[in-house]
């Protein structure tokens, strides 16, 4: 891949609602483009698993918020770069907990984590840093809206609740997970309810942002789709 200077790359922001498809995307992107790829919501995710890890999480989602406002600075997040899978792993404090993360367990607590404002701020600054030469693609929730609000090409996916449901149970099933279509519906809503509903950076279209709804769409048009975009967004710098 040869070097492009900072000036002509660009930032992509990809925003949506849980199991929208919108990593899926945004990883391919970054790999056809050569370009850096973020999962925000993995940050997210690790900083949950942290906090069911020390205790700090109850049986009904309540979260001990000053000890984990507290416990922020223990708490390292990082990326290895893509294996032999493709896939990039997320670190905690320098253990791979790529797979641990995506269980049922941490998507059940992580909105009640993201909801902290010390916990965003955090990871804002973080998920900044990444983005400080561009050539990156990042997607979440206020990937447009407040970690880079000038980013040059912003993406809005939506599909439906149902839909996304079915596709998140796939992926669960395929790892071999044993939960049901009924659990992972009223998760996806429930996440819906809590990210669009909290008071800082709560999940909404950033103004200049694409919509794309991508419940009818394959994997190869919506590639299509948003290498489209990224060209048009990339063609007068
Ligand atoms: O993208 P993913 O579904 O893995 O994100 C998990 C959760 O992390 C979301 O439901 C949301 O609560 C939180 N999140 C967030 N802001 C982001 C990315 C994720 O609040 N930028």
């Amino acid at each position: 891949m040869k070097e492009i200077n900072d000036s002509k790359k660009i930032i992509v922001a990809i925003d949506g609602f849980s199991s929208s498809g919108k990593s899926t995307m945004a990883r391919e992107l970054a790999a056809r483009v050569g370009y850096i790829y973020v999962d925000s919501g993995a940050m997210y995710r690790a900083v949950t698993l942290y906090a069911m890890r020390h205790g700090m999480i109850s049986p009904d989602r309540e979260v001990a918020t000053g000890k984990l406002v507290a416990a922020l600075p223990s708490i390292k997040i990082s990326f290895a770069p893509a294996g032999a899978d493709g896939v990039q792993h997320t670190l905690l404090n320098g253990e791979d907990v790529e797979s641990l993360i995506r269980d049922m367990k941490v998507s059940e607590n992580v909105s009640p984590v993201s909801v902290i404002p010390e916990v965003r701020e955090r990871l804002v600054a973080l998920q900044q840093e990444f983005g400080t030469h561009k050539g990156i693609v990042m997607d979440g929730r206020d990937i447009g809206t407040t970690v880079f609000p000038d980013a040059e090409l912003k993406v809005f996916v939506c599909a439906s609740p149902e839909e996304r449901a079915r596709r998140r149970l796939k992926e669960l099933n395929e790892k071999g997970g044993n939960v049901s279509y009924e659990e992972v519906y009223a998760n996806v809503v429930e996440r819906d309810r809590i990210d669009t509903s909290r008071e800082v950076s709560p999940l909404r279209k950033a103004e200049d942002a694409v919509e794309l709804d991508n419940g009818t769409m394959t994997r190869e048009e919506q590639m299509e789709w948003l290498l489209d975009r990224f060209n048009r967004a990339t063609a007068n710098l």
